[in-house]
């Protein structure tokens, strides 16, 4: 287990192993590590010979810096949980300095229609955000394959882009959305949720399913009103989006047509907590 906090060591410690041809996987992360984390690195573990874990909490992806704040920040666990699980890996956790200097600022991308709606729509500069740290890790490590979870659907599609915007031969790996027995998508914001909003919580997981049984057999406004009359009885409790759009371009859309793959996709908060979640329909 490596634990490395600058960029130099790093780079030192990657040219050694480059040297020898080995596959680089990178897994970047914004640490306070659960199972969702864990099943996409031993993913990486799987499809690489040498596989670099970032722990940074991404200033630039927060619009509102309260939620910044707030996110959990568990260094020292997150050692212990990689130390417990892995053998063989780099864990790379940069302070905010080494990373940005003084210029804490954001490049901007044209991802085009993919950054405009949903997560985009909601978090002013958040896939500007995303794509200045990808940038920053995938120049420095230059890795060959990086591993995202589906659980930000939309943030896949944008790093799919990216990589095509910087022209970098790297492959992007996404991985299966891991969830709680009851349903709900693991989460590091899940933390800061009390036992009563858990349990609430599985109002988003609960309405996906919905979604998925119903589709073909239901409109969509039929599916689209019945999640909304769902979260209006909660208190506590709000809907910021539910749509159902086409998995490849994230198009929102109200009509089936042949052919197509769909995907479902919520944001909600909860308490004080915002969460988000996705399912394919077909
Ligand atoms: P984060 O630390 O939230 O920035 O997430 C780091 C990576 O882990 C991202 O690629 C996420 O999509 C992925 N991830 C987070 N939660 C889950 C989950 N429940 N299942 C699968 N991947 C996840």
């Amino acid at each position: 287990m490596n634990l490395i906090h600058y960029k130099s060591e790093l780079l030192s410690f990657l040219e050694e192993r480059k040297k020898s041809r080995k596959i680089v996987g990178l897994v970047p992360t914004m640490g306070t590590l659960h199972q969702g984390h864990l099943s996409l690195i031993e993913k990486a573990k799987e499809n690489c010979d040498l596989v670099v874990v970032s722990i940074f909490v991404n200033p630039t992806q927060f619009d509102n810096p309260s939620d910044l704040e707030n996110y959990p920040k568990n260094l020292k666990e997150d050692v212990e949980i990689l130390n417990h699980h892995f053998k063989n890996i780099i864990i790379f956790a940069p302070h905010t300095r080494e990373i940005y200097g003084d210029h804490l600022k954001s490049e901007h991308f044209d991802f085009e229609e993919l950054a405009s709606k949903m997560e985009g729509k909601s978090r002013q500069g958040h896939f500007d955000g995303v794509g200045t740290i990808l940038k920053k890790l995938f120049n420095l490590i230059q890795p060959d394959k990086a591993f995202f979870g589906k659980k930000d659907y939309q943030q896949l599609m944008i790093v799919k882009k990216l990589v095509n915007i910087l022209e970098q031969p790297i492959e992007i790996v996404g991985c299966p959305i891991s969830r709680e027995r009851n349903g709900l998508a693991r989460s590091s914001r899940n933390k800061r949720l009390s036992k009563s909003e858990r349990e609430k919580a599985t109002l988003l997981y609960k309405n996906l399913k919905m979604a998925q049984e119903n589709f073909k057999k239901k409109p969509f406004d039929y599916i689209i009103n019945k999640v909304k009359a769902d979260f209006e009885k909660e208190i506590n409790m709000s809907l910021d989006y539910f749509e159902i759009a086409d998995s490849q371009t994230l198009t929102s859309k109200r009509v089936f047509e042949q052919g197509k793959k769909y995907r479902a996709f919520i944001a909600a908060r909860v308490g004080k907590v915002r969460l988000i979640d996705n399912m394919a329909l077909n």
